[in-house]
């Protein structure tokens, strides 16, 4: 199947032979039409399945016909995306600007974290897709920036992570601002008790998408276990990467303050490092990302927030510095390298005291993962 079989019109063609892609994937083959007919959505579906170009499209499309119908001067926000994170915003964001190139619509991607001023006079210029964060959304709403009357289409992207940072109360005081008729979409990588009671209050008679084998980690990803004293974790984490000679690695830890630690120390080894995480300005964020996506850096350190979402051309490195809290979380983590068919590698540092997270994790993925030792790292206390 080819994305002319979808009804995607020729801009938007165009557009994905720009961009490379030459057949959709499962989830845009599905979701795709499904939207383009005008049905509510309910998705379940993980950053790496190309479900951002499962909504977007179909809305640029919709977009795009009504504007070519009725010219209008004024340019009223018609489709409103919601994201928990900054960095999953922007990345949607970069998506739109990429897939409309070739359209006469215009978008903008707003966050928390950065001047308010100059996102509220590029509203004022008028945009068709709004991508925001819900706190910033609230904020501009406050100050009369946004306008969100003549919203008529919704998404709700990774709405299992929004709930889980506790945005629930603003997604209810940004639906209260929407007109009632509108398109609704809803993705999350879960369909918790939760999200499902988000979803009967949000959705019309919604058709139900879930990927038909959700494979928890794809086939192309080699991982393994090394088993290490928490002491020595550090150590170990340089050894690879100058052993094995890794040029580009993200690695995951559990705190801001960990991972700060682990920067300064990998930095003094002379391994160059960045760190992202909750604490750092959005500045620091955007360019530790743009440093480490351009190859400028060897290593960028992320918490499991900031790091869902985090969209890297053919990562191949990914290691688990901290086991995860939440066995969901590795599944995550380690979806981000692997993807659009590269192989990846994905190495866990497991002390003693995490065996019981490692047991939750291999029970989630029904299998035990290869156990490794490392000749000189050889644990001590298991
Ligand atoms: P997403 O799940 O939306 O975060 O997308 C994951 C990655 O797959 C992004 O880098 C997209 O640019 C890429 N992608 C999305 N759709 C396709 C496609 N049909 N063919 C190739 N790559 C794609």
């Amino acid at each position: 199947m080819s994305f002319n079989d979808l009804g995607l019109c020729k801009e938007l063609l165009t557009a994905l032979n720009d961009v490379g892609y030459t057949e959709p994937t499962p989830i845009q083959r599905e979701a795709i039409p499904v939207v383009l007919k005008g049905r509510d959505v309910m998705a379940c579906a993980q950053t790496g399945t190309g479900k951002t170009a499962s909504f977007t499209l179909p809305i640029l499309q919709k977009l795009h016909q009504r504007s070519l119908k009725q010219e209008t001067k004024k340019r009223p926000i018609r489709a409103l995306i919601l994201s928990p994170t900054r960095e999953l915003a922007a990345q949607i964001g970069e998506n739109v600007v990429a897939y409309s190139k070739h359209l006469k619509l215009r978008s903008l991607t707003v966050f928390g974290g950065v001047s308010i001023n100059p996102q509220m006079m590029k509203l004022r210029g008028g945009v068709d897709v709004l991508i925001a964060t819900p706190g910033r959304l609230l904020d501009l709403e406050q100050k009369n920036a946004v306008d969100l009357s003549n919203v008529e289409y919704l998404v709700l992207d990774e709405a299992d992570r929004m709930l889980d940072m506790g945005f629930i109360h603003d997604i209810k005081r940004i639906l209260a601002k929407l007109p009632k008729r509108r398109q609704n979409l809803l993705f999350s990588a879960t369909f918790s008790k939760e999200i499902k009671k988000l979803a009967e209050g949000l959705l019309f008679k919604p058709e139900m998408i879930e990927i038909e084998s959700y494979k928890p980690t794809p086939d192309q990803i080699t991982q393994h276990i090394h088993m290490v004293d928490k002491s020595r974790k550090r150590e170990l984490l340089a050894h690879l990467i100058t052993e094995n000679n890794w040029s580009q690695v993200l690695v995951f830890c559990r705190t801001k303050h960990g991972t700060n630690r682990l920067t300064e120390h990998l930095n003094k080894k002379g391994i160059v490092t960045l760190a992202i995480h909750g604490n750092k300005s959005q500045g620091a964020r955007t360019r530790a990302l743009s440093e480490f996506k351009a190859g400028n850096i060897r290593v960028l350190l992320a918490t499991d927030i900031v790091a869902r979402g985090l969209d890297i051309a053919e990562l191949p490195y990914v290691v688990n510095y901290d086991l995860p809290d939440q066995a969901e979380d590795y599944v995550h983590r380690i979806g981000r390298t692997g993807r659009a068919d590269a192989k990846g590698e994905a190495i866990s540092l497991c002390g003693a005291e995490e065996l019981e997270l490692l047991k939750d994790i291999e029970k989630l993925l029904g299998k035990t993962i290869q156990r490794m030792n490392i000749k000189g790292f050889e644990p001590t206390e298991h």
